[in-house]
Protein backbone atom coordinates (compact mmCIF):
# COMPACT_ATOMS: atom_id res chain seq x y z
CA UNK A 1 0.00 0.00 0.00
CA UNK A 2 0.96 3.82 -0.95
CA UNK A 3 -0.55 6.61 -0.53
CA UNK A 4 -3.22 7.52 -3.32
CA UNK A 5 -3.17 10.04 -5.43
CA UNK A 6 -6.22 12.16 -4.81
CA UNK A 7 -8.75 14.91 -5.78
CA UNK A 8 -10.65 17.21 -3.38
CA UNK A 9 -12.80 20.33 -3.99
CA UNK A 10 -12.47 22.64 -1.40
CA UNK A 11 -14.76 25.64 0.00
CA UNK A 12 -12.68 28.62 -0.18
CA UNK A 13 -14.88 31.72 0.24
CA UNK A 14 -18.72 31.61 1.48
CA UNK A 15 -20.92 32.79 -1.16
CA UNK A 16 -22.90 36.10 -1.04
CA UNK A 17 -25.93 34.70 -3.39
CA UNK A 18 -25.94 32.16 -5.83
CA UNK A 19 -22.53 30.28 -5.28
CA UNK A 20 -19.77 30.42 -8.04
CA UNK A 21 -17.12 28.62 -9.28
CA UNK A 22 -14.24 30.68 -7.19
CA UNK A 23 -15.82 29.71 -4.42
CA UNK A 24 -14.79 25.62 -4.43
CA UNK A 25 -11.21 25.32 -5.12
CA UNK A 26 -10.27 21.87 -6.58
CA UNK A 27 -6.52 20.51 -5.11
CA UNK A 28 -4.80 17.27 -6.00
CA UNK A 29 -3.09 15.62 -3.02
CA UNK A 30 -2.27 11.72 -2.08
CA UNK A 31 -4.56 10.35 0.25
CA UNK A 32 -2.87 8.36 2.66
CA UNK A 33 -2.51 4.89 3.53
CA UNK A 34 -4.33 3.40 6.14
CA UNK A 35 -3.72 2.84 9.67
CA UNK A 36 -4.61 0.07 11.67
CA UNK A 37 -8.41 -0.23 12.01
CA UNK A 38 -8.96 1.80 9.05
CA UNK A 39 -9.74 1.60 5.28
CA UNK A 40 -8.98 3.53 1.93
CA UNK A 41 -12.12 4.61 0.00
CA UNK A 42 -12.07 4.93 -3.76
CA UNK A 43 -15.21 7.14 -4.62
CA UNK A 44 -17.44 6.08 -7.31
CA UNK A 45 -20.78 8.44 -7.34
CA UNK A 46 -20.89 11.53 -5.37
CA UNK A 47 -24.64 12.77 -4.50
CA UNK A 48 -25.76 16.29 -5.15
CA UNK A 49 -28.03 17.91 -3.34
CA UNK A 50 -29.18 21.33 -2.24
CA UNK A 51 -28.76 21.25 1.57
CA UNK A 52 -24.94 21.65 0.27
CA UNK A 53 -26.05 25.37 -0.22
CA UNK A 54 -26.84 25.52 3.30
CA UNK A 55 -22.97 24.00 4.19
CA UNK A 56 -21.55 26.75 2.33
CA UNK A 57 -23.14 29.60 4.55
CA UNK A 58 -22.08 29.67 8.30
CA UNK A 59 -25.60 30.79 8.97
CA UNK A 60 -27.68 29.40 11.75
CA UNK A 61 -28.82 25.48 10.92
CA UNK A 62 -29.56 22.39 11.81
CA UNK A 63 -26.07 21.44 10.62
CA UNK A 64 -22.96 22.77 11.11
CA UNK A 65 -20.74 24.50 7.85
CA UNK A 66 -18.40 23.60 5.94
CA UNK A 67 -15.02 25.08 7.73
CA UNK A 68 -13.01 27.70 5.14
CA UNK A 69 -10.64 25.32 3.46
CA UNK A 70 -12.47 22.30 4.18
CA UNK A 71 -13.91 19.60 1.93
CA UNK A 72 -17.13 19.93 0.90
CA UNK A 73 -19.31 17.50 2.37
CA UNK A 74 -21.29 14.94 0.46
CA UNK A 75 -22.73 11.21 0.52
CA UNK A 76 -21.36 8.75 -2.15
CA UNK A 77 -21.07 5.46 -3.21
CA UNK A 78 -17.49 4.10 -3.07
CA UNK A 79 -15.27 0.83 -3.36
CA UNK A 80 -13.46 0.05 -0.02
CA UNK A 81 -9.47 0.27 -1.99
CA UNK A 82 -7.32 -1.33 0.65
CA UNK A 83 -8.22 -2.35 4.29
CA UNK A 84 -6.75 -2.74 7.72
CA UNK A 85 -9.92 -2.64 9.16
CA UNK A 86 -11.26 -5.61 9.98
CA UNK A 87 -15.51 -5.93 8.68
CA UNK A 88 -14.61 -4.24 5.58
CA UNK A 89 -12.53 -6.13 2.31
CA UNK A 90 -10.85 -4.55 -0.57
CA UNK A 91 -14.23 -4.22 -3.36
CA UNK A 92 -16.83 -3.65 -0.92
CA UNK A 93 -19.32 -1.05 -2.15
CA UNK A 94 -20.16 1.18 0.34
CA UNK A 95 -22.47 4.43 1.24
CA UNK A 96 -20.36 6.97 2.97
CA UNK A 97 -20.29 10.45 3.93
CA UNK A 98 -16.93 10.41 1.94
CA UNK A 99 -17.02 14.70 0.70
CA UNK A 100 -16.08 15.73 -2.60
CA UNK A 101 -13.27 13.96 -3.27
CA UNK A 102 -12.17 10.74 -5.09
CA UNK A 103 -10.63 9.00 -2.20
CA UNK A 104 -10.80 9.45 1.45
CA UNK A 105 -9.90 7.47 4.65
CA UNK A 106 -12.74 6.05 6.89
CA UNK A 107 -12.44 4.45 10.35
CA UNK A 108 -15.76 2.78 9.28
CA UNK A 109 -18.24 4.65 11.15
CA UNK A 110 -21.33 5.25 9.51
CA UNK A 111 -20.46 3.31 6.27
CA UNK A 112 -23.29 1.34 5.13
CA UNK A 113 -22.57 -1.54 3.14
CA UNK A 114 -24.39 -1.52 -0.19
CA UNK A 115 -25.42 -6.04 -0.15
CA UNK A 116 -27.19 -6.37 -2.04
CA UNK A 117 -26.53 -3.44 -4.21
CA UNK A 118 -29.50 -1.80 -5.91
CA UNK A 119 -29.17 -1.30 -9.54
CA UNK A 120 -28.65 1.07 -10.63
CA UNK A 121 -25.80 1.72 -7.66
CA UNK A 122 -26.37 5.49 -7.67
CA UNK A 123 -30.70 4.67 -6.60
CA UNK A 124 -28.97 4.37 -3.06
CA UNK A 125 -28.09 8.03 -3.11
CA UNK A 126 -31.78 8.84 -5.15
CA UNK A 127 -34.99 7.50 -4.81
CA UNK A 128 -33.22 4.26 -2.04
CA UNK A 129 -31.51 6.79 0.10
CA UNK A 130 -32.18 9.99 1.60
CA UNK A 131 -34.21 11.92 -0.93
CA UNK A 132 -36.62 8.98 -1.26
CA UNK A 133 -36.63 8.34 2.87
CA UNK A 134 -37.46 12.42 3.00
CA UNK A 135 -40.06 11.58 0.60
CA UNK A 136 -42.08 8.89 2.32
CA UNK A 137 -41.40 9.75 5.92
CA UNK A 138 -42.43 13.15 5.49
CA UNK A 139 -45.30 12.33 3.50
CA UNK A 140 -46.59 9.61 5.95
CA UNK A 141 -45.62 11.59 9.55
CA UNK A 142 -47.28 14.88 8.05
CA UNK A 143 -48.65 14.76 5.39
CA UNK A 144 -50.83 11.77 6.25
CA UNK A 145 -52.57 11.33 2.93
CA UNK A 146 -56.02 9.93 2.10
CA UNK A 147 -57.59 8.32 -0.81
CA UNK A 148 -59.04 11.13 -2.85
CA UNK A 149 -57.32 13.85 -1.46
CA UNK A 150 -54.98 16.06 -3.85
CA UNK A 151 -51.50 15.96 -2.97
CA UNK A 152 -49.55 19.16 -4.09
CA UNK A 153 -45.58 19.20 -4.73
CA UNK A 154 -43.31 21.53 -6.30
CA UNK A 155 -39.30 20.60 -7.40
CA UNK A 156 -41.45 17.88 -8.41
CA UNK A 157 -39.36 15.55 -11.07
CA UNK A 158 -36.16 16.12 -8.37
CA UNK A 159 -36.10 13.17 -5.86
CA UNK A 160 -38.01 13.96 -3.31
CA UNK A 161 -41.17 15.56 -5.57
CA UNK A 162 -41.22 12.97 -7.83
CA UNK A 163 -41.24 10.20 -4.86
CA UNK A 164 -44.04 12.02 -3.67
CA UNK A 165 -46.61 12.49 -6.22
CA UNK A 166 -45.70 9.04 -7.26
CA UNK A 167 -46.18 7.49 -3.52
CA UNK A 168 -49.55 9.88 -3.49
CA UNK A 169 -50.85 8.22 -6.34
CA UNK A 170 -50.09 4.96 -4.47
CA UNK A 171 -52.27 6.19 -2.09
CA UNK A 172 -54.85 6.48 -3.85
CA UNK A 173 -54.51 10.63 -4.16
CA UNK A 174 -54.91 13.17 -7.14
CA UNK A 175 -51.08 14.21 -7.35
CA UNK A 176 -50.44 17.54 -8.91
CA UNK A 177 -46.94 18.67 -9.89
CA UNK A 178 -45.00 22.26 -10.00
CA UNK A 179 -42.32 22.39 -12.48
CA UNK A 180 -39.92 24.89 -14.21
CA UNK A 181 -40.71 24.37 -17.88
CA UNK A 182 -42.90 22.99 -20.15
CA UNK A 183 -40.71 19.65 -20.63
CA UNK A 184 -40.71 19.01 -16.98
CA UNK A 185 -44.49 19.17 -16.95
CA UNK A 186 -44.81 16.77 -20.16
CA UNK A 187 -42.07 14.28 -17.87
CA UNK A 188 -44.39 14.45 -14.61
CA UNK A 189 -47.08 13.59 -16.83
CA UNK A 190 -45.88 10.89 -18.90
CA UNK A 191 -43.09 9.71 -17.09
CA UNK A 192 -44.18 9.99 -13.48
CA UNK A 193 -47.42 9.83 -13.89
CA UNK A 194 -48.88 12.85 -12.29
CA UNK A 195 -52.69 13.97 -13.05
CA UNK A 196 -51.68 17.13 -13.76
CA UNK A 197 -48.58 19.58 -14.11
CA UNK A 198 -48.25 23.44 -13.62
CA UNK A 199 -44.97 25.42 -15.32
CA UNK A 200 -44.46 27.65 -11.81
CA UNK A 201 -42.66 30.30 -14.64
CA UNK A 202 -45.88 30.32 -16.56
CA UNK A 203 -46.70 34.42 -16.13
CA UNK A 204 -50.10 33.11 -14.85
CA UNK A 205 -49.02 30.44 -12.65
CA UNK A 206 -51.26 31.13 -9.85
CA UNK A 207 -54.77 30.67 -12.15
CA UNK A 208 -52.82 27.37 -13.52
CA UNK A 209 -52.35 25.84 -10.52
CA UNK A 210 -56.08 26.95 -8.80
CA UNK A 211 -57.52 25.25 -12.22
CA UNK A 212 -55.33 21.84 -12.19
CA UNK A 213 -56.39 21.72 -8.30
CA UNK A 214 -60.75 22.55 -8.51
CA UNK A 215 -60.89 20.46 -5.27
CA UNK A 216 -58.06 22.52 -3.27
CA UNK A 217 -54.90 20.86 -2.06
CA UNK A 218 -55.51 18.69 1.44
CA UNK A 219 -51.07 17.99 1.12
CA UNK A 220 -49.32 20.60 0.08
CA UNK A 221 -45.22 19.01 0.55
CA UNK A 222 -42.87 22.46 0.42
CA UNK A 223 -39.86 22.09 -1.15
CA UNK A 224 -39.35 25.24 -2.39
CA UNK A 225 -41.17 28.12 -0.70
CA UNK A 226 -41.17 32.15 -2.39
CA UNK A 227 -43.78 32.13 -5.33
CA UNK A 228 -45.12 28.73 -5.19
CA UNK A 229 -45.81 29.39 -1.43
CA UNK A 230 -47.91 32.12 -2.23
CA UNK A 231 -50.00 30.61 -5.20
CA UNK A 232 -50.77 27.27 -2.66
CA UNK A 233 -51.75 29.11 0.44
CA UNK A 234 -55.17 30.17 -0.84
CA UNK A 235 -55.90 26.93 -2.80
CA UNK A 236 -55.09 25.22 0.89
CA UNK A 237 -58.52 23.16 2.19
CA UNK A 238 -59.71 23.16 5.86
CA UNK A 239 -57.21 20.95 8.00
CA UNK A 240 -54.91 20.86 5.12
CA UNK A 241 -51.11 19.40 6.16
CA UNK A 242 -47.94 20.79 4.91
CA UNK A 243 -44.79 19.26 5.17
CA UNK A 244 -41.86 21.82 5.35
CA UNK A 245 -38.90 19.80 3.39
CA UNK A 246 -37.32 22.42 1.87
CA UNK A 247 -37.19 25.89 0.91
CA UNK A 248 -34.72 25.99 -2.06
CA UNK A 249 -35.93 29.39 -4.04
CA UNK A 250 -34.82 30.99 -0.57
CA UNK A 251 -30.81 29.28 -0.21
CA UNK A 252 -29.65 31.51 -2.73
CA UNK A 253 -31.42 34.86 -0.81
CA UNK A 254 -29.23 37.77 0.90
CA UNK A 255 -31.97 39.65 1.83
CA UNK A 256 -36.11 39.06 2.54
CA UNK A 257 -38.06 39.94 0.38
CA UNK A 258 -39.72 43.30 -0.91
CA UNK A 259 -43.46 44.14 -0.25
CA UNK A 260 -45.86 44.11 2.47
CA UNK A 261 -45.30 41.67 5.56
CA UNK A 262 -47.28 38.68 5.01
CA UNK A 263 -47.37 37.14 8.25
CA UNK A 264 -50.64 38.23 9.33
CA UNK A 265 -52.18 36.49 6.29
CA UNK A 266 -50.51 33.26 6.95
CA UNK A 267 -51.68 33.28 10.25
CA UNK A 268 -54.83 33.81 9.87
CA UNK A 269 -54.86 31.16 6.94
CA UNK A 270 -53.42 28.66 9.55
CA UNK A 271 -55.83 29.43 12.38
CA UNK A 272 -58.95 29.76 10.61
CA UNK A 273 -58.59 26.95 7.91
CA UNK A 274 -56.89 25.29 10.81
CA UNK A 275 -53.61 23.96 8.90
CA UNK A 276 -51.03 22.25 9.73
CA UNK A 277 -47.79 23.30 8.79
CA UNK A 278 -44.58 21.22 10.52
CA UNK A 279 -41.23 20.93 9.19
CA UNK A 280 -38.65 17.96 9.56
CA UNK A 281 -35.58 16.64 8.61
CA UNK A 282 -35.18 13.34 6.97
CA UNK A 283 -33.84 11.73 10.10
CA UNK A 284 -36.00 12.62 12.32
CA UNK A 285 -37.76 9.29 11.24
CA UNK A 286 -35.50 7.15 11.02
CA UNK A 287 -37.87 4.35 11.93
CA UNK A 288 -39.64 4.72 9.03
CA UNK A 289 -36.15 3.30 7.40
CA UNK A 290 -37.45 -0.43 7.18
CA UNK A 291 -40.93 0.14 5.69
CA UNK A 292 -39.83 2.81 3.27
CA UNK A 293 -37.04 -0.11 1.59
CA UNK A 294 -39.64 -2.42 1.37
CA UNK A 295 -42.25 -0.47 -0.05
CA UNK A 296 -40.22 1.64 -1.86
CA UNK A 297 -37.95 -1.01 -3.61
CA UNK A 298 -41.23 -2.96 -4.44
CA UNK A 299 -42.49 -0.39 -6.39
CA UNK A 300 -39.26 -0.29 -8.05
CA UNK A 301 -38.79 -3.91 -8.67
CA UNK A 302 -42.13 -4.33 -10.18
CA UNK A 303 -41.72 -1.20 -12.60
CA UNK A 304 -44.55 1.07 -10.90
CA UNK A 305 -41.98 3.67 -9.49
CA UNK A 306 -39.75 5.42 -11.98
CA UNK A 307 -36.84 7.69 -10.54
CA UNK A 308 -34.60 9.81 -12.85
CA UNK A 309 -31.15 10.61 -12.83
CA UNK A 310 -29.15 13.52 -13.85
CA UNK A 311 -25.51 12.69 -14.84
CA UNK A 312 -22.59 14.75 -14.44
CA UNK A 313 -19.24 13.49 -15.12
CA UNK A 314 -16.18 14.10 -13.04
CA UNK A 315 -15.75 15.88 -9.58
CA UNK A 316 -14.07 19.00 -11.27
CA UNK A 317 -17.59 19.85 -12.91
CA UNK A 318 -19.31 19.57 -9.57
CA UNK A 319 -19.17 22.98 -8.34
CA UNK A 320 -21.35 23.84 -11.78
CA UNK A 321 -23.43 21.15 -11.14
CA UNK A 322 -24.12 22.54 -7.89
CA UNK A 323 -24.89 25.81 -9.48
CA UNK A 324 -27.09 24.49 -12.06
CA UNK A 325 -29.08 22.97 -9.70
CA UNK A 326 -30.41 25.53 -7.29
CA UNK A 327 -31.16 27.44 -10.34
CA UNK A 328 -33.51 24.35 -11.42
CA UNK A 329 -30.77 23.53 -14.57
CA UNK A 330 -31.16 19.80 -13.58
CA UNK A 331 -33.90 17.04 -14.37
CA UNK A 332 -33.66 14.43 -11.67
CA UNK A 333 -30.98 13.35 -9.21
CA UNK A 334 -28.02 14.85 -9.96
CA UNK A 335 -25.19 12.52 -9.46
CA UNK A 336 -21.43 12.96 -10.61
CA UNK A 337 -19.63 10.21 -11.70
CA UNK A 338 -16.01 11.06 -9.73
CA UNK A 339 -14.54 7.60 -10.90
CA UNK A 340 -14.17 6.94 -14.65
CA UNK A 341 -14.97 3.16 -14.40
CA UNK A 342 -17.58 3.53 -12.06
CA UNK A 343 -20.11 0.74 -12.16
CA UNK A 344 -23.79 1.46 -13.36
P1 LIG B 1 -34.10 18.86 -6.90
O1 LIG B 1 -33.32 17.88 -7.71
O2 LIG B 1 -35.57 18.92 -7.11
O3 LIG B 1 -33.43 20.28 -7.19
C1 LIG B 1 -33.93 21.46 -6.77
C2 LIG B 1 -35.05 21.96 -7.69
O4 LIG B 1 -35.66 23.07 -7.06
C3 LIG B 1 -34.61 22.52 -9.03
O5 LIG B 1 -34.40 21.52 -10.00
C4 LIG B 1 -35.78 23.42 -9.41
O6 LIG B 1 -36.76 22.65 -10.10
C5 LIG B 1 -36.37 23.78 -8.04
N1 LIG B 1 -36.25 25.23 -7.82
C6 LIG B 1 -35.14 25.97 -7.71
N2 LIG B 1 -35.44 27.27 -7.53
C7 LIG B 1 -36.80 27.34 -7.54
C8 LIG B 1 -37.72 28.41 -7.41
N3 LIG B 1 -37.31 29.68 -7.23
N4 LIG B 1 -39.04 28.12 -7.44
C9 LIG B 1 -39.48 26.87 -7.62
N5 LIG B 1 -38.64 25.80 -7.76
C10 LIG B 1 -37.32 26.05 -7.72
O7 LIG B 1 -33.83 18.67 -5.34
P2 LIG B 1 -34.21 17.53 -4.28
O8 LIG B 1 -35.35 16.70 -4.77
O9 LIG B 1 -32.97 16.85 -3.87
O10 LIG B 1 -34.71 18.40 -3.04
C11 LIG B 1 -35.97 19.03 -3.04
C12 LIG B 1 -36.14 19.83 -1.75
O11 LIG B 1 -36.10 18.93 -0.65
C13 LIG B 1 -35.07 20.87 -1.50
O12 LIG B 1 -35.66 22.01 -0.94
C14 LIG B 1 -34.18 20.20 -0.48
O13 LIG B 1 -33.46 21.13 0.30
C15 LIG B 1 -35.21 19.44 0.32
N6 LIG B 1 -34.70 18.31 1.10
C16 LIG B 1 -34.96 18.30 2.44
C17 LIG B 1 -34.58 17.26 3.23
C18 LIG B 1 -34.95 17.26 4.67
O14 LIG B 1 -34.46 16.41 5.41
N7 LIG B 1 -35.81 18.16 5.12
C19 LIG B 1 -33.80 16.14 2.68
C20 LIG B 1 -33.61 16.20 1.24
C21 LIG B 1 -34.03 17.27 0.49
P3 LIG B 1 -37.72 23.34 -11.20
O15 LIG B 1 -36.89 23.57 -12.42
O16 LIG B 1 -38.79 22.34 -11.38
O17 LIG B 1 -38.20 24.63 -10.62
Amino acid sequence: MAPLPSTAVLLRRRPEGEPRPGDFEVVRRPCPEPEQGQLRLEVLWLSLDPYMRGRMSAARSYAAPVELGGVMTGQAVARVESSRHPGFAPGDLVLADAGWCTAALSDGAGLVRLVPAPKPVTAALGVLGMPGLTAYAGLAEIGRPKAGETVAVAAATGPVGSAVGQIAKKRGCRAVGIAGGAEKCRLLVEHFGFDAAVDHRAPDFPARLAAACPDGIDVYFENVGGAVWEAVLPLLNGFARVPVCGLVSHYNATALPEGPNRVPEVMRAVLSRRIEIRGFIVWDFPHRAPEFRREVGGWLADGSMRALEHRVEGLENAPAALVDMLAGRNTGKVVVRVAPDAPD
